[in-house]
């Protein structure tokens, strides 16, 4: 995994391509809102895995209703030709990556997209987002639901993978909330009145959102829980431990398929950030940490002209691949509490939990979301303080 990661980045700084991968791997609430979101023509929908997504989504939304929260859809359009009217339908889009450049004026892909390319915008970012509240409208990318199916491996099925994906959405529809971790970069423009530049650094210091995202995740763990030990969740040759433990395995085996895609696609940042976002030690002292901080904010309010990018909200967020062997970790415990008779066959692993990531790779990872969430947590403290000019130059 190093290797393809480094080989495929070559000529890309580390230090870009570790940023990257802390936050630009998308998640699920990423990428569009309503007013970005456009028509999609025929021929960029996948209806292959139709006949999965179709009694998962119904699944889950009968084990809303179990776990005390009803959602008002009756039934779901996979793919329709025409929005549902009736408002009780979920739409489900079903969108076939392509790449920025490599369309007909229909929006249909001329070409399968290269590893390097960026998509276009109607490519869906982060797996699947939901696109629209009032007319429930949920969009996922074709590449993702096919990971997702798969769960590590050849034949797509109802995986507990997608079982998570799709109820991770669901809990946003009971939120009545959109997608809207840009899970991008966000730019400034410095020559605004400082005011406004504070406004708009406050705004991404907004918890509120990430408070969503984890009660989203809250919500389909308890899902996954409910259903796990059930068809066509449960394996019928393992001890009831040993499947979940399958289970276990394959979200593992999905998070790995989601971070190569998300490695090789669309990963490329298209502005420079800050410096302040480019950790150059591991472990970084907090003192630079602080100071990192601190000059951001200064450039950012004193600053006369130009513009300054630094990550959007999900900084503070995980992404797919990290919330999905986060469900894993949790689901270990209940197994462990259930039966593994004596004479049940049990399961070997195949996926070791981050199995796919190096060593280093893993340390990176995680020194970097360290200093990633100590970073927000300084700049937050600091732009919504009585003094966020403090000590700048
Ligand atoms: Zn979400």
């Amino acid at each position: 995994m190093i290797a393809e990661v480094y080989d495929m980045r070559r000529g890309l700084p580390c230090h870009l391509l570790i940023i990257t991968l802390a936050w630009f791997l998308t998640d699920t609430a990423g990428a569009q809102s309503p007013a970005a979101t456009p028509k999609i023509s025929g021929c960029r929908l996948d209806s292959s895995n139709n006949k999965f997504i179709q009694p998962t989504m119904e699944r889950a939304i009968d084990a809303y209703a179990v776990i005390g929260k009803p959602l008002a859809i009756t039934s779901i359009a996979i793919n329709p030709p025409a929005p549902s009217t009736d408002g009780k339908t979920l739409d489900v889009y079903v969108v076939i990556d392509a790449a920025k450049g490599g369309t007909d004026p229909s929006g249909c892909a001329t070409r399968v997209p290269r590893d390097t390319d960026p998509i276009d915008p109607i490519s869906v970012r982060g797996g699947c987002v939901i696109t629209s509240v009032e007319h429930m409208e949920l969009r996922c990318s074709s590449s993702a639901v096919s990971i997702f199916a798969k769960a590590g491996r050849k034949e797509p099925r109802e995986s507990l993978a997608l079982l998570y994906v799709l109820s991770h959405e669901l809990g946003h529809l009971h939120q009545k909330r959109l997608g809207e971790y840009a899970g991008r970069a966000e730019r400034i423009d410095i020559g605004q009145p400082p005011a406004a530049k504070l406004e708009i650094l406050r705004a991404s210091c907004d918890p509120v959102s990430t408070k969503m995202e984890e009660e989203a995740d809250a919500s389909s763990f308890e899902i996954l829980v409910k259903l796990v030990g059930a068809p066509p969740y449960r394996d019928p040759i393992l001890s009831e431990r040993g499947s979940v433990y399958s289970n276990i395995d394959q979200l593992a085996l999905a998070a790995d398929g989601w971070q190569k895609l998300n490695a090789r696609r669309d990963f490329i940042s298209p502005q420079p950030l800050h410096k302040a976002f480019e950790p150059t030690e591991f472990p970084t002292p907090v003192a630079q940490i602080e100071k990192n901080a601190r000059a951001f904010v200064c450039d950012v309010l004193k600053g006369k002209r130009g513009q300054v990018s630094y990550p959007g909200r999900s900084i503070s967020h995980p992404p797919m691949e990290q919330r999905l062997r986060r469900m894993a970790e949790q689901l270990k415990p209940v197994a462990d509490k259930l039966p593994a008779k004596a004479g049940d066959p049990n399961f070997a692993p195949v996926a070791v939990l981050y199995g796919d990531l190096g060593p280093v790779l893993t340390f990176i990872y995680r020194e970097t979301g360290v200093y990633m969430e100590t970073l927000q947590d300084r700049i937050c403290t600091r732009v919504n303080g009585p003094r966020p000019e403090a000590g700048c130059p």
